[in-house]
């Protein structure tokens, strides 16, 4: 099968998996309930998506002959995390097809270039500028005023590669700390709340989304979301729309995530502005495990599979509760809370700010269908 035919996989086929953490991880136990296998390949022995395939690849990324014997392994690729090197998306989309398409990272990887597409879809963000050097900083906070974040245009997560300017603060001095020579500066957006749409679409061009997840973060890493969010539907619609709308322009497949602000507008009601696309299924979709009819990782199967799409439908009220660092210790207690499902990642080691498992509460009856 060639990187650009039609995927239509069968029970008993291999989806190879680039990344090995518990992404990964919920993705290979979501094919095995459809009978399908994964091989992972990732360069860590530790890979928490190891424990539960069959078949794994433990390499580096800059291993040409292992990429290319895991491509020839598997039946169609896909990846956990955004930050694939280029030069391992050309190995492997020569010999297998990649979904999504390695293309869409050229977008996603990319602040920048991630801000220039969403507004050209006619959606808004916040207010932006490039920025390349201590004197480009200057212009553009004099440009967009102060409180302003300063990112890192690529490699940046969980609020690495960013920096708050206030009011008083010395930009030099911020810049030389940043350590980059390709920035962005966003205005800073005085948001209500932050929400995130995850959205599947299929090889048939169908997208079907869940409903709106509110997030809150704790150190800039996510700590709790819930569903559906505290917002007016009206809101809630045009959120939904947003991610459809960024599916369909990158002919994405697969699930992706869409992290929005929702804040005041000038007009005295409320906007929504994108953040951020995650080219992958997202932390803030781990609710759909317990808390929906499918969940975000069997809604990316289904569509690297070339297989139909299931509507998303919720359960009740929804709570998703990380457990990061030491917080994994007290799983015990977890384990007895009546209602609570536990997620364990199985990782060894309780590194402050690591991911090492969620706690999903249901509560309240079956929603009303939801398309
Ligand atoms: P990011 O890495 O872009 O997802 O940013 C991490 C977190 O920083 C977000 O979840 C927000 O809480 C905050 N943040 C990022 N950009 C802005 C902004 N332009 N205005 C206000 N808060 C922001």
């Amino acid at each position: 099968m060639s990187a650009a035919e039609r995927v239509m996989l069968k029970p008993g086929d291999t989806i190879g998996i680039l990344g090995g953490g518990q992404l990964g991880r919920m993705l290979a136990l979501a094919a095995a309930r459809l009978g399908l296998k994964c091989q992972v390949f990732s360069p860590d022995p530790d890979s928490p998506a190891f424990d539960v395939v069959q078949y794994a690849t433990c390499a580096e990324y800059a291993d040409v002959e292992a990429l290319e014997r895991f491509a020839t392994d598997v039946d169609v690729i896909t990846y956990e995390f955004e930050n694939i090197p280029s030069s391992v998306a050309t190995i492997l989309e020569a010999r297998r097809p990649v979904r999504p398409n390695c293309r869409i990272l050229e977008t996603t990887q990319d602040r920048l270039i991630e801000k220039d597409f969403v507004t050209s879809l006619g959606i808004p963000t916040a207010p932006y500028r490039a920025v390349s050097s201590a004197a480009e900083l200057h212009d553009a906070v004099a440009d967009l005023g102060r409180p302003a974040v300063l990112k890192t245009r690529r490699f940046g997560y969980d609020g690495k590669g960013q920096a708050m300017i206030r009011p008083g603060d010395d930009l030099a001095a911020i810049w030389d700390n940043l350590d980059t020579r390709a920035a962005i500066l966003e205005g800073f957006v005085p948001f209500e709340r932050e929400i995130s749409v995850i959205a599947t679409r299929g090889a048939d061009g169908q997208v079907v989304s869940f409903d709106v997840t509110e997030n809150d973060h704790r150190n800039h890493i996510l700590k709790v979301s819930r569903a559906p969010a505290a917002i007016a539907d009206e809101v809630a619609a045009r959120a939904r729309a947003i991610a459809e709308t960024i599916a369909n322009a990158l002919g994405y497949v697969g699930t992706l995530a869409v992290e929005m602000f929702v804040a005041p507008s000038e007009d005295g009601g409320l906007q929504v502005l994108v953040n951020e696309i995650a080219p992958r299924v997202h932390n803030s979709g781990h609710w759909t495990l317990d808390g929906a009819s499918v969940s975000q990782f069997e809604q990316h199967i289904r569509a690297i599979a070339g297989w139909p799409l299931a509507p998303a439908v919720r359960h009740g009220t929804v709570t998703m509760t990380n457990l990061i660092g030491d917080e994994v210790h007290d799983f015990p207690r977890w384990l007895t809370v009546p209602g609570a499902t536990v997620h364990l990642y199985g990782k060894r080691e309780a590194r402050p700010g690591r991911k090492m498992g969620h706690v999903t509460v249901v509560t309240g009856g079956p929603a009303p269908t939801q398309s």
